[in-house]
């Protein structure tokens, strides 16, 4: 068995198989998905630019993942995506995260098997896969992939990971990826519109150890807590001390910290009472805000 194999507690793909084969999962009360105000307008704007918009056929993210895994093109309507191209494409964009030093073999594979294209509003799909964070309404991004994966592979380190707590779930798509490499993973976001969203994006590739919270990260999630990886996806100007709390001794703490000039901040808690704090790359995160809207 390889590597990726053993470290895989879930495939996305073979969960998605699983879902292919109950009709259930794509009857056309699944393409009536509640669909955000954003969804919508990007909807109308994607009728007037993409090409490949047919106005009235807009397939839902369930049949464009089933395109992925291969259902015939006539049993769907107007597939989203070429899923051969948007395979390729997604490998392009592994190894260029790779050609930028993220060298875990586990993360750069969990990161070409989620279907980023699916976790963005059909206007910015053809953009799914170019190394950047994209709008996804509210104000707020999907983080760019190559910092999805370092973020990961930081608080990774080569180790199994067991259970994880993601603050700012927005969409969802880092919580697909951390639900490839952990045992279980905890994700929390602010914002209620975008709670729904990931739910919505996360339903149709059924994947069973995620599980989501609506509520204030900052806060942490006391009820599940201790984890051995906590990941930030906003950035405040100090990480709160109630995350610190929740760690593992032995766990690892990943976030970004700042206002307008942002680092990695790398926290390892290596006793009760002592943590060690590492400061690494600049980057650009939206902010981390307190309580919920
Ligand atoms: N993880 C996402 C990135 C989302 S952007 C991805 O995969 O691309 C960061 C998210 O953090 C936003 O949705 C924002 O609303 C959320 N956020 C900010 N402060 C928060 C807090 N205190 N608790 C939970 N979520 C928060």
């Amino acid at each position: 068995m390889s590597d990726k194999q053993r470290n895989f507690p879930l495939s996305l793909a073979s969960v998605v198989d699983k879902s292919v084969k109950k009709p259930s999962a794509f009857s056309p009360a699944r393409v009536a998905t509640p669909q955000t105000a954003t969804q919508n307008a990007a909807r109308s704007a994607a009728q007037h630019t993409a090409p490949e918009a047919r106005p009235g056929a807009s397939p839902s993210r369930a049949h464009g993942y089933a395109m992925e895994r291969g259902q015939p093109a006539a049993a769907l309507a107007a597939p989203r995506q070429n899923p051969l191209v948007s395979e390729a494409v997604r490998r392009a964009m592994v190894a260029r995260v790779a050609k930028q030093g993220v060298k875990d073999a586990l993360v750069l594979g969990a990161l070409e098997t989620v279907p980023r294209h699916l976790f963005m509003e059909e206007a910015l799909a053809s953009q799914a896969y170019i190394d950047a964070s994209l709008p996804i309404g509210h104000h707020q991004t999907i983080s760019q992939p190559y910092i999805v994966a370092r973020m990961i592979e930081l608080m990774r380190n080569g180790g199994a990971l067991q259970r994880v707590l993601e603050i700012g779930t927005g969409c969802g798509y880092q919580a697909a990826v951390l639900a490839l490499l952990a045992k279980e993973v905890y994700s929390i976001e602010r914002i209620k519109p975008l709670h729904e969203l990931a739910k919505a994006n996360l339903r149709p590739l059924r994947v069973a150890n995620l599980r989501l919270h609506y509520g204030d990260g900052m806060l942490g999630l006391p009820q599940a807590a201790p984890f051995d990886g906590i990941i930030l996806a906003a950035a405040g100007l100090e990480v709160p001390q109630a995350l610190l709390e929740q760690l593992t001794i032995g766990g690892r703490l990943v976030a970004p910290v700042g206002a307008r000039l942002q680092h990695l901040q790398l926290i390892s808690r290596v006793a009760k009472q002592e943590w060690i704090s590492e400061t690494l790359e600049d980057c650009h995160f939206v902010p981390l805000r307190q309580g919920t809207v």
